[in-house]
């Protein structure tokens, strides 16, 4: 079938009121910005959706794309006609033989946005319908169950006839929620994470933690790769490289064994949120899921959360494993994250981590390490490397578009 245009409907937005057309604006541009391979395509806006015009791209290929776009709700391909009766009714018989596997009942419903058509929308129902029926004698009408319902569209210039519904991504457009730095380790969990929390309309940047030389060059491209993976979904990534060897080793100096997890990620926290605030995001987004490791016991979580006055947001804490890895696997950050090597928090783990960690106590060994630790949780803040990746790389590399929302 020769698809001329997609109609892309969109989500969750339209809850949204006052600011619906600024959010609409704003999903477009992403749109365009996910299809700049698609140099042929137009887009013309209308209410809550958008006509992309294929001009000759490849429905296929734009299709697999737009799937992968936050705040669409679903897409269909649509075939256009002229105005004229017979072209339509073969445009329709076209479609209905197209579709795959082929139906046993059918319905058409004809909507005539353009009241000059010299047939309104009952009459049309059954010119297509009998037409198609005639053509194709295993095919049956069913008004209340039908196989497929075909839509056709009448408006000023063609008409529009589709039958498919695909699914959208969902969620909200990127950065409709803000901004939030998401604690990317090199695992399964925190990619699928930032994931969900920019699916949700979070635009993220990510903070990795990294112990070189005691971490390997390879360690830190692992994350570099994930934040590239994640950036397909969210335009550019910012992802913030923060050295955590002199930390680490001034807490497994500290001679408190079992609580060192707890310590580092405290630590980690506080000097997320100092990156947090340059960037003005206003949550923290873990891959912590409950129950998993000693740090993400209730106890855990409680005394590491506390660390930070932000709100940390943990879209995977209901789940099994088995699910995160699933979405890891859909996501395309599962190859990677299953590379074998070591995060910085592996090189440390003591033999009895604390699974219910005393605040107090905590506290009191925080207190004791001194300024001189806070000057380490600064110099770490400084010493951050910044970069910025595309999909393909560093941006300045490729050709994309530098746009308010990526
Ligand atoms: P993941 O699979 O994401 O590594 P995990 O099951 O290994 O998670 P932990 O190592 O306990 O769990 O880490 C819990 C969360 O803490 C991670 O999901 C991530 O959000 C954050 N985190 C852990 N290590 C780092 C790191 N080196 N840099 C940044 N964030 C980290
Ligand atoms: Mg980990």
């Amino acid at each position: 079938m020769n698809y001329d245009l997609i109609i892309v409907r969109f989500g969750e937005i339209t809850i949204k009121g006052r600011n619906r057309n600024r959010f609409e604006a704003m999903l477009l541009l992403q749109i365009q910005s996910a299809l700049k391979d698609f140099p042929a395509l137009s887009y013309v806006r209308g209410y809550a959706r958008v006509y992309i015009h294929l001009n000759g791209e490849d429905y296929g290929l734009v299709a697999a794309r737009l799937k992968d776009i936050f705040g669409i709700m679903s897409f269909s391909p649509v075939a256009s006609a002229p105005q004229e009766l017979e072209s339509i009714q073969k445009c329709a018989l076209e479609i209905m033989r197209t579709v795959d596997p082929a139906p046993k009942t059918f319905k058409v419903s004809v909507k005539r946005g353009w009241k000059q058509f010299p047939h309104d929308s009952l009459e049309m129902n059954h010119l297509i319908g009998s037409y198609v029926l005639r053509h194709c004698p295993e095919l049956k009408v069913d008004v209340r169950k039908p196989e497929v319902e075909l839509k056709v569209d009448i408006q000023h210039k063609e008409t529009y006839l589709y039958c498919e519904v695909e699914k959208g991504a969902g969620g909200f457009p990127l950065g409709m929620n803000g901004k939030a730095m998401l604690l990317l380790s090199g695992g399964i969990d925190s990619p699928v994470a930032g994931w969900m929390a920019m699916k949700k309309g979070l635009k993220i940047e990510a903070v990795h933690f990294h112990s070189y030389p005691f971490t390997s060059e390879q360690a830190k491209e692992k994350v570099v790769t994930l934040a590239q993976r994640l950036a397909y979904y969210g335009g550019k990534i910012r992802l913030h490289l923060v050295p955590f060897t002199d930390i680490q080793t001034k807490l497994a100096q500290s001679g408190h064994d079992s609580l060192i997890i707890t310590l580092m990620r405290r630590s980690m926290l506080k000097i997320t949120e100092r990156l947090a605030e340059r960037s003005g995001a206003l949550a923290i987004v873990s891959g912590d899921s409950l129950g998993q490791v000693a740090s993400q016991t209730l106890g855990s979580m409680n005394v590491i959360g506390r660390s930070s006055s932000l709100p940390l947001l943990r879209p995977l804490v209901m789940m099994d494993k088995q699910e995160i890895i699933d979405y890891a696997v859909k996501i395309n950050t599962f190859e990677t994250s299953i590379l074998p090597f070591e995060d910085c928090c592996t090189l440390f783990v003591p033999k009895s981590p604390a699974t219910n960690p005393d605040l107090r106590i905590v506290e009191r060994v925080e207190a004791h390490l001194g300024e001189q630790f806070d000057r380490l949780i600064d110099d770490a803040v400084e010493g951050t490397e910044t970069v910025l990746l595309t999909e393909t790389g560093v941006p300045g590399a490729s050709k994309q578009r530098e746009d308010e929302w990526f």
